[in-house]
């Protein structure tokens, strides 16, 4: 199986690390299924067009991950439209800022709920239509395991209970020939990272950058990058791992 004639879904896919991704499978010529969440400002038809101009192939479909039909949904249609599944990626994810005394029930389960068990439905769908041969990758984030982050505890908690799901199922599929794995982007400029009520926002980003070695944030096809090589055959022996995307910022 070569990757040109592969089919990934990934969720979270009109904007950021998700929308260079599907840009990335394109000149790879990966078919993608662009799973969008429904209130999104991001046109996802936007996204379907890049891929068009860098000669791939996508649609879009409304997924929200707190919901398993949704995604269940989602993961047919790469099936029905382009005939299989190889890839899944889980990429939606929504961060915000609460100081602990804040950190209501509520707001643990709407995180917990996104970051965390929105990758589980992810995952669960689309290894029942995986084959042998296939790979997943969650997007976790270094506050999910090596860089604490004040007013984000539960963002944190749901980061790194991804990386335990990583680790666990990559055994637990590696039988069935599927492997999965985990990025751990640090500080990359997408709209999440722009947001500078919930997160550093432009300026925070930019004094941010003087403590990164490599002096800059990253891009999101720097992450995409990254991803695309770990769902493709040149890591056909890589599974259960988390690879750090951060410009050095945690090494030091
Ligand atoms: P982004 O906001 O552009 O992408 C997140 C996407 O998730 C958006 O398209 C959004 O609509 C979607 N989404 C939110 N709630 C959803 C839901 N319920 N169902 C389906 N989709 C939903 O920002 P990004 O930085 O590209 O984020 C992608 C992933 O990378 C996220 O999991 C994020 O936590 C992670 N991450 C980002 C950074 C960074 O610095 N930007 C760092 C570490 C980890």
């Amino acid at each position: 199986m070569t990757d040109s004639t592969k089919v990934a879904v990934i969720s979270g896919g009109a904007s950021g690390i998700g929308r260079a991704l599907a840009v990335a499978y394109a000149r790879a010529g990966v078919a993608s299924v662009i799973g969008y969440y429904p209130g999104d400002p991001h046109d996802p038809q936007a996204a379907v067009d890049e891929v068009t101009a860098n000669g791939g192939r996508a649609v879009a479909v409304p997924a929200d991950v707190r919901d398993s039909a949704a995604v269940d949904a989602l993961v047919r249609t790469a099936v029905d439209t382009f005939g299989r599944l190889d890839i899944a990626v889980a990429g939606a994810g929504i961060l915000r800022r609460a100081p602990l005394a804040e950190l209501t029930d509520e707001r643990w389960d709407e995180m917990l709920g996104v970051d965390l068990t929105g990758v589980l439905r992810v995952f669960r769908s689309a290894a029942a239509a995986i084959g042998p041969g296939g790979a997943m990758v969650a997007v976790s984030s270094i506050a999910g395991g090596v860089y604490g982050w004040d007013d984000h505890a539960h963002y944190a908690a749901a980061k790194a209970g991804v990386l335990g799901l990583v680790r666990s199922l990559g055994v637990e599929l590696a039988p069935r020939g599927i492997r999965v794995n985990a990025v751990i982007p640090g500080l990359i400029e997408t709209p999440q990272s722009l947001d500078a009520e919930n997160s550093l926002g432009p300026d925070g980003l930019r004094a941010a950058a003087r403590g990164i070695p490599t002096g800059r944030v990253g891009r999101a096809a720097e992450v995409a990058g990254v991803i695309r090589f770990l769902t493709s055959d040149e890591a056909s022996y890589v599974t259960g791992q988390q690879l750090v995307v951060d410009g050095g910022l945690t090494t030091r």
